[in-house]
């Protein structure tokens, strides 16, 4: 048998799909269109998790979401709801996160040399900017003088061990930012240190945090107020099973693919320790070169932890169902068409391949069906247009009329890379609470890009 990896759930999402084929069928036929299913619940739960690790460690810290990762309102409002932040990146952005009900003072802004539309919106309502160029930190000095107000910076530090990294100061260049910040204070109020590691490495955040300590004693000795280091984002999330994810990476050939196709790498798309749990080993873990664990030092030096979580909050926060429009018969597999394209599932767009198994729910259940495998093609008219290049194993021929869930695809899949190609409409996002006697469903706000 060729590799599967079925997809963990979260039972609450796992007995809607389960218990409300129709009501997925109708809303699949209603919008005619693919749709994501988002679940603010689960979204609001691994909030809970991440602000209970650091209420174990008696931290203070501060949760702030990383909204690139969906563009759902929904998730946005939830950050409202729960308290926490949003770090945003664009001053549409800005302006969702403030248009659900999030504080400015609750806004971290991000991104290389912000336009100074997005500076402006950040001054104005007292964001924290994270700033890696003095270009930039002399344009938010002027801006703030102008205003006669103080713009909350962070200085964000270009990672040790990554450092063709195109983000951060390097070491020297830091020196002279905070040399910029004491010279042009009150109007630029330096608040600490941030950073954001590619990879997923629990102690090389650990490691780093304990450099960002180290800074903020050495700033403090210049006469600045640091008060918090921001750790950025990058939790792990694991989709599937330890078992399932070794079995696979051990057996998988390049003829369980459709046209042979291999690839550099995949996400690793299991992991541990995860979400709030990786959190709790990077509070817990000694950073190199120090002798007590990072949850110690921030408290010896009375600092604040800011981190900003983006896919692990969206664990198990949505998913994604296609119809299939047509199936063609190949050498010894399937191709399924389905009624949208690979930019719904964006995994697609970085040479790699989004693998938890695509879900069949088909319009009849064959009782005798017998297996068959098959990769899944987007609607549109480029070769390359493939969801799923692997030939997954479905318990039945697909056909014209079922639907084809991706599970778990609330974290980046969704929509970040998105385009209403070819004149087709870009999926609506259904929002479902399940909390009461029956789930409720509404639509997220229309998104301003889709001409909807
Ligand atoms: C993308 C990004 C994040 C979120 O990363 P995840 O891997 O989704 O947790 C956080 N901070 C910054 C600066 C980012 O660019």
């Amino acid at each position: 048998m060729p590799p599967s990896l079925p997809a963990l759930w979260h039972p609450a999402l796992r007995r809607f799909v389960d218990d409300h084929h129709t009501l997925i069928r109708e809303l699949a036929d209603g919008f005619s269109a693919p749709l994501h299913f988002v679940f603010p619940e689960p979204f609001a739960d691994n909030v809970a998790a991440f602000q209970q690790v650091l209420a174990e460690h008696g931290i203070a810290g501060r949760t702030f979401y990383a909204k690139k990762a969906n563009k759902a309102r929904c998730f946005v409002r939830a950050c409202a709801e729960s308290g926490i932040g949003v770090d945003v990146a664009s001053t549409g952005e800005f302006a969702d996160a403030l248009a659900a009900g999030v504080r400015g003072a609750d806004i971290g802004v991000s991104g290389p040399a912000k336009a100074s539309d997005l500076l402006m919106l950040a001054v104005m309502h007292d964001a924290l900017v994270a700033v890696d160029s003095l270009d930039e930190l002399a344009r938010l000095a002027a801006m703030a003088r102008n205003q006669r107000r103080a713009a909350r910076v962070l200085l964000r530090m270009q990672p040790a061990d990554q450092k063709r990294s195109r983000f951060g100061w390097m070491d020297d260049a830091l020196e002279s930012a905070l040399a910029f910040c004491v010279s042009n204070q009150p109007h630029l109020r330096f608040e600490g240190l941030s950073f954001h590691l590619s990879g997923y490495s629990a102690q090389a955040r650990c490691t780093q945090a304990g450099r960002a300590v180290r800074a903020c004693v050495a700033a403090r000795a210049r006469g600045l107020s640091p008060r918090m280091i921001d750790i950025g984002g990058g939790f792990a999330m694991s989709y599937v099973r330890e078992s399932d994810w070794q079995a696979f990476l051990a057996t998988h050939q390049p003829h369980d693919y459709h046209a042979g196709k291999t690839f550099e790498g995949f996400y690793p798309y299991y992991q541990a320790p995860f979400g709030a749990a990786m959190l709790d080993a990077i509070l817990g873990g000694v950073p190199d070169g120090e002798t007590r664990s990072l949850a110690a030092l921030l408290d010896e030096h009375d600092l604040q932890l800011m981190l900003e979580p983006g896919r692990a909050l969206l664990d198990q926060a949505g998913f994604t169902v296609f119809a299939v429009q047509g199936v063609k018969d190949r050498d010894g597999y399937g191709i399924a068409t389905v009624n949208g394209t690979s930019f719904s599932v964006s995994e697609q767009w970085f040479a790699s391949e989004f693998l938890p198994d695509p879900e069949l729910l088909p319009a009849v259940r064959d009782t005798q069906g017998t297996p068959y495998r098959a990769c899944i093609g987007g609607a549109s008219c480029l070769d390359s247009d493939m969801l799923t290049w692997r030939k997954v194993a479905f318990p039945q021929r697909p056909r014209a009329g079922d639907l084809l869930l991706y599970p778990n695809t609330a974290g980046y899949q969704m929509d970040s890379n998105e385009s209403p190609f070819h004149e087709l409409p870009l999926p609506p996002k259904i929002v479902v609470t399940l909390a009461g006697d029956r789930p409720r469903w509404r639509i997220d706000r229309i998104s301003p890009f889709s001409g909807a």
